[in-house]
């Protein structure tokens, strides 16, 4: 892609935006180009960043999107937060401008095989855990994507890598174009986005692009227990790895208790010991399953996959352990944001869960969680935008009480559990109508856990 003496538009200022933004202001293979930043948000809401990217030479235009932005660029670079269906965008297309994403551009730069993980849950945890196995089994491995370090930002670390993995989300994959990955990862399709996708068949289809660019002699590891997986994957060029399947023939990984088995041709059957994970619920014995085989794909060992699992203390907001108040354990899975990482956390327990639900809708149906509900749920308290909706699918099953805020979930949920019981914040929606991230609604669940011992004690 030649980016020299061009005008090019970097739509969405996020972090990946702005390291693109960076990126191109330094790099000698943009020469000669002017660079625009736009973003809906005003300049006051990017402090000192609008500053130094303004020094670096780089014009800024804040506010509503201007269609003369997009019509006068060469080339657009959309951020995963700016949909590529907005009419600035959908005109600049037809007018035969190029729209690529941050993904797609890294992409022309970076030379190291790149093992690409995607899926609607699990997807920052996989990504973790093949760095970590492929680094246990001696290679040099560095993670980013969606998770942390925008690829951009892994250019110049390259050369001392063996592998990139990279976890990429729908949107990243709406805005490649020719990105290939030698190894990509389907964990799971499962409704969400569906506020931002005109429908879930849409949504699928922009989870199989991840292997769109794939050749023969890539790799491809599909769960094959989820339909819509295999719906999406009938056409793949690349080589079919499937984990989460029977015992039957090569290039699979499945489960026996708490064994995760992996037989390859190269390998032949090998397993490891998921007890001694410290993550909890079957499905991070999925995960682990889908990392593995990936990690055997491409050349690591059932040692570092072993030796990886154990050190791997799993990522904060993923049903993580909170404290003990009063004999209920709470925990803390703020990142469960659409309905299935709802439905697999309440499998990991086996004792009464009353459940904290709620925050900002997207569009998934909350109806599927009616088993769970019923054999795991002694009560539901519900908050934020949401709350009627779920209040409506589920009040002839559980109780369902609604709370102002996270303080008075968190008091309402204690004393509506018996000890033994645990309280469980999974919300099942984003967190954007009361926090600016998972991370601050997972923080103040904590806060509020810490109040309620206080006042315990
Ligand atoms: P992602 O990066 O895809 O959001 P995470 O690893 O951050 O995935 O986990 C997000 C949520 O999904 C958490 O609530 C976690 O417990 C849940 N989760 C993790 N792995 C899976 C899986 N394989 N299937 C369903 N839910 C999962």
């Amino acid at each position: 892609m030649d980016l020299k003496n061009k005008q090019i538009l970097v739509a969405g200022l996020g972090r990946s935006g702005m390291a693109v933004a960076r990126f191109l202001s330094q790099t000698p293979a943009a020469e000669g180009s002017r660079i625009t930043v736009a973003d809906s948000r005003q300049e006051d809401a990017f402090g000192q960043d609008a500053t130094a990217l303004r020094d670096s030479g780089i014009t800024l235009a804040f506010g509503p999107h201007r269609q003369e932005i997009f019509e006068n660029s060469d080339l657009i670079i959309l951020s995963p937060g700016v949909p590529h269906t907005i009419a600035p965008v959908t005109r600049a297309r037809e007018k035969g401008i190029p729209v690529i994403g941050e993904i797609e551009l890294a992409s022309q730069f970076i030379r190291t095989p790149v093992i690409a993980v995607t899926g609607t849950n699990g997807k920052s945890t996989v990504t973790l855990l093949i760095r970590d196995m492929l680094e246990q089994s001696g290679f040099k491995a560095v993670a980013g994507g969606n998770l942390g370090t925008p690829l951009i930002e892994l250019v110049d670390r390259q050369e001392t890598m063996d592998f990139v993995v990279a976890e990429i989300s729908s949107f990243q994959l709406d805005t490649i174009e020719t990105f290939h990955p030698l190894a990509s990862v389907i964990l799971n399709i499962t409704d969400d986005h569906l506020d931002r996708y005109p429908d879930f068949d849409a949504y699928a289809r922009s989870k199989a692009r991840i292997f769109a660019n794939q050749r023969f002699s890539d790799i491809c590891v599909l769960n094959e227990a989820d339909e819509t997986v295999l719906s999406v994957s009938e056409n793949l060029r690349a080589r079919r790895f499937v984990f989460n399947s029977r015992r039957f023939s090569e290039n699979r990984s499945w489960i026996s208790g708490r064994d995760i088995w992996f037989y390859t041709p190269e390998t032949g059957e090998q397993h490891v010991d998921g007890s001694e994970s410290m993550l909890q619920g079957r499905h991070n014995l999925e995960n682990i399953s889908a990392a593995g085989l990936a990690v055997l794909a491409v050349g690591g060992t059932i040692e570092g996959i072993q030796s990886a699992l154990v050190k791997f203390k799993g990522l904060p907001h993923r049903v993580t352990y909170v404290d003990t108040v009063s004999g209920v354990q709470f925990y803390d899975d703020s990142k469960a944001t659409n309905v299935n990482a709802v439905a697999r956390a309440l499998e990991s327990f086996d004792m009464p869960v009353v459940l904290i639900m709620g925050g900002r809708d997207k569009g998934g149906e909350y109806e599927c969680l009616k088993d769970w509900m019923q054999k795991r749920v002694r009560q539901v308290v519900v908050m934020g935008e949401a709350a009627e909706k779920i209040e409506t699918v589920f009040r002839n099953m559980v109780p369902v009480i609604t709370a102002p805020d996270m303080g008075a979930a968190v008091k309402t949920a204690a004393s509506a559990a018996r000890p033994g019981d645990c309280v469980l914040l999974s919300p099942a929606c984003s967190s954007f109508d009361m926090y600016e991230s998972y991370a601050q609604r997972g923080n103040d669940f904590v806060h509020a856990v810490d109040l309620l011992k206080k006042g315990d004690q």
